[in-house]
């Protein structure tokens, strides 16, 4: 999908977490398109596909979060935002294409998200709109004492207020 709206509809640029990254989205924002839409997604996306199920692309994130031992990052084939327009059966294919994967590298344990909608609602958070679902295994070990890995739905109020420094975490 393209939109020619400077702004980029299908980004988010708040939740930029590192500089190359940011060099990226400037480009996707330039040409606004989905990053995430086949015709698209080897531009910018480097990592290699590691299955193609009939709804869903499976490879690993580009821009991993810190503390993380597997992220694995599901791309839903076709440009979807909602969970609504997501066909029951994809369901059943993501969930096999993560297990399978998982057995493969031996997870032992870990959290599957999927941020849907609205960027002003609770997909906020996320930095590309069209449907993509994470499997996560956290790093337990490198988690400070009082520390657990938590995956985020929204932004806190003050986010773009200027209050308190929040780190986002996209994607
Ligand atoms: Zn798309």
């Amino acid at each position: 999908m393209t939109n020619k709206d400077p702004k980029n509809r299908f980004i988010n640029m708040d939740l930029i977490r590192r500089e190359d990254q940011k060099m990226v989205m400037e480009e996707i924002k330039k040409q606004g398109h989905c990053p995430f839409c086949r015709e698209n997604l080897d531009k910018y996306h480097k990592n290699p596909i590691l299955k193609e199920g009939k709804f869903w692309l499976l490879t690993e994130n580009q821009w991993p979060y810190e503390k993380v031992k597997h992220q694995l990052l599901a791309i839903y084939k076709t440009h979807i935002e909602h969970l609504e327009e997501i066909d029951p059966e994809a369901g059943k294919e993501l969930i096999e294409l993560f297990a399978e994967e998982s057995k493969k590298r031996n997870v032992e344990g870990g959290g599957i998200a999927m941020r849907f909608g609205s960027s002003e609602h609770g997909n906020y958070g996320s930095s590309v709109l069209h449907i993509h679902a994470h499997l996560i295994e956290p790093d337990l070990e490198n988690l400070e004492e009082t520390e657990a890995w938590r995956f985020k739905f929204g932004q806190p109020k003050n986010y773009r207020k200027g209050g308190v420094e929040t780190k986002p975490q996209d994607n």
